[in-house]
């Protein structure tokens, strides 16, 4: 199937296709929208069913990053790419620098970073053939999971207190699901903040680690979603939120660091029917693209965590402003954060028909 005529197309600006017969790279880099500024985004690893899966995957992931810097307010567009390949056995140096070339190619209109399958060194070896490259150690913002998780927390905080009317979360029950860098980052401020936790991994470890540090309370992962708590923060898997798990949710609000949380777009209606408030993933955990937004390149001043860690926090305002603007349209808040971050990019002009 050829781009322009590829359901995902969405008037992508740029869609450019790699190939190193020396390293055996095969990858795909999407430009979706740069009227904001150079795209900004992960690439990832992954062994696809076919090639037609990793247009599928890139293109769509290059969309979302659109969406999610505009609604951060960041001076970046949306793009991602793809690495074809099994991240376990095909990785090597040359690869990734064969990829920084490619990235090169595009004079930084694209910077990338790190996403499944793709680690920071990895990045790092790309950086030897590009300055195009974020959220390694050298631009001073490191590991983003605990801005995404500062990010989680704020997103909480405001949805506690547009849908419970409470200011602080003591006593407030939220079930984490998934105890990994940001489960666990959530979990030690949400307690610090006096709420209650109930946790589940399929990882019996992070489970005991969170019931002796903080006093949560275990449950079994299968059965989490249903937990009876004010929040369900869902960070581990995408689609959990969907037409068998949302008549099940016992809670009043779902606000996680999850990508891709609802199955279908129908699933933010449901739960609107449910009245059950939503805080729009690529909204609330932006965290750590906003921390790397802050990270040290020409032109600008040092990382300053401090700075990075107040805009992270700004993220419970563009929940508030999203919740808003969903009740008084009656629609759901997952279209209410499409609509906000559409105002936020000059779209393309697409083809006529
Ligand atoms: P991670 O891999 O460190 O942790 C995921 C955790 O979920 C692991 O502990 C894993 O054991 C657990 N898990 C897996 N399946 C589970 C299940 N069925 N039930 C309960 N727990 C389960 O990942 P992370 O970096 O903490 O990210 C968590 C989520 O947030 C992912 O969806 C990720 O895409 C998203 N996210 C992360 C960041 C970031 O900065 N790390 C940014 C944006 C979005």
């Amino acid at each position: 199937m050829f781009v322009f005529s590829h359901p995902e197309f969405d008037g992508h600006e740029k869609v450019l296709v790699g190939y190193d017969a020396e390293s055996g790279l095969k990858a795909i880099i999407a430009l979706h929208n740069t009227s904001r500024g150079p795209a900004l985004g992960g690439c990832r690893m992954w062994a696809y069913e076919s090639d037609e899966d990793a247009l599928t995957d890139v293109l769509r992931l290059s969309r979302g990053m659109t969406y999610k810097s505009a609604l951060a307010d960041l001076p970046f567009g949306g793009g991602k790419s793809v690495i074809l390949g099994d991240a376990k056995t095909m990785k090597s140096e040359a690869l990734f620098r064969a990829m920084g070339r490619l990235v090169d190619s595009l004079g930084g209109r694209y910077r990338v970073a790190e996403d499944v399958g793709v680690s920071v060194a990895d990045v790092e070896a790309m950086g030897c053939e590009t300055d195009f490259v974020a959220g390694i150690p050298a631009g001073g913002a490191g590991d983003p999971s605990p801005a995404t998780a500062w990010g989680v927390f704020h997103g909480i905080r405001a949805s506690v207190a547009y849908k419970l009317g409470r200011q602080d979360l003591r006593g407030v029950r939220v079930a984490v699901q998934g105890l990994g860098a940001v489960g666990r980052a959530l979990c030690a401020y949400l307690h610090e903040a006096g709420a209650e936790l109930i946790v589940a991994d399929i990882h019996e470890a992070a489970v005991r680690q969170a019931v002796d540090t903080w006093g949560a309370k275990a449950m079994d992962a299968t059965e989490i979603h249903k937990a009876q708590t004010e929040v369900f923060a869902p960070c581990a898997l995408g689609a959990v939120l969907n037409s068998t798990s949302v008549p099940e949710l016992d809670c009043a609000i779902v606000a996680g660091s999850a990508n891709n949380q609802l199955g279908k777009r129908e699933d933010g209606a449901a739960l609107k029917a449910r009245g059950i408030l939503y805080a729009p993933d690529y909204v609330i955990n932006a965290g750590g693209i906003i921390n790397i937004s802050h990270e040290t390149r020409p032109g600008r001043p040092a990382y300053d965590k401090a700075a990075a860690f107040a805009h992270v926090a700004r993220i419970g305002e563009t929940l508030e402003e999203i919740y808003r603007r969903a009740e008084r349209a009656d629609m759901p808040t997952s279209e209410a954060a499409d609509r906000l971050a559409e105002e936020r990019f000059e779209p393309a002009v697409r083809q006529a028909a």
